[in-house]
């Protein structure tokens, strides 16, 4: 759990209450009580709990900026045993009233992808960099990846995929640690996190530009290889 998350965490009596009784009680909560200390938590403590529970604590978390204009904060569905992880860049406005990643226009266009690639979305998992949406959209500033990045970090632990699929730059460069222009970084496998990494274009960004599709049809067959798809 990164230094933010333990300074930031702000929460009333009654919900610390509740995750204590999930286990997690004198860890990196601030309680907002004047005079009333919090303890500190460290990494391994989130790793310690279920998704369940992470998920529980990111619908209360305060921990940057975003919080204050979110309806729902989007943690991430799918099966936590998949071999390839989706991650996005942020929820939109469909995902910011349901609670659920991926859902709008551009979800649409993924689940054809996933369909191409002779999955379906229950066999994946997916996730964004942050889970509550930016005002209008726009790309979640570094700090506010930064301040989000434990909950990633966890999930990818967790679900411990083969393949991770970075949709569009924010992810990318979170994952990657560095910043170039997307066309240099996609096309091939990156090694992080145990497992392959491989960069392509947003969704919404394919609605943008349909161009693209054939690029991310291309990166898509160099996955469904690595999995042993027929292509
Ligand atoms: Fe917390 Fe992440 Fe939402 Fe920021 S974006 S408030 S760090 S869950």
């Amino acid at each position: 759990m990164n230094q933010v998350i333990k300074k930031n965490f702000e929460i009333d009596k009654t919900k610390a209450k509740r995750l204590r009784s999930m286990g997690i009680s004198g860890l990196f909560l601030q309680i907002n009580k004047k005079n009333e200390q919090s303890s500190s938590k460290t990494p391994q403590n989130i790793d310690n709990l279920n998704i369940k529970e992470v998920k529980n604590i990111v619908q209360e978390c305060q921990s940057c900026e975003l919080h204050k204009t979110r309806n729902m904060s989007v943690f991430g569905e799918g099966n936590e045993n998949a071999q390839i992880m989706f991650i996005g860049e942020a929820p939109g406005k469909d995902e910011d009233m349901t609670g659920q990643p991926f859902i709008g226009r551009a979800g649409q266009l993924l689940d054809r992808i996933i369909q191409a690639m002779k999955m379906k979305r229950e066999d994946i998992y997916i996730c964004n960099a942050v889970k509550c949406r930016p005002e209008n959209n726009r790309k979640p500033t570094v700090d506010e990846v930064k301040s989000c990045s434990s909950f990633l970090d966890f999930q990818i632990k967790k679900v411990n995929p083969k393949i991770i699929i970075c949709l569009g730059l924010v992810a990318a460069e979170y994952i990657l640690g560095q910043n170039d222009k997307l066309k240099n970084l996609r096309g091939k496998f990156y090694e992080r996190y145990g497992a392959k990494i491989l960069i392509t274009y947003h969704p919404a960004a394919l609605l943008r530009d349909p161009s693209k599709k054939k690029l991310v049809w291309e990166d898509m067959q160099i996955v469904m290889k690595e999995v042993g798809i027929d292509v």
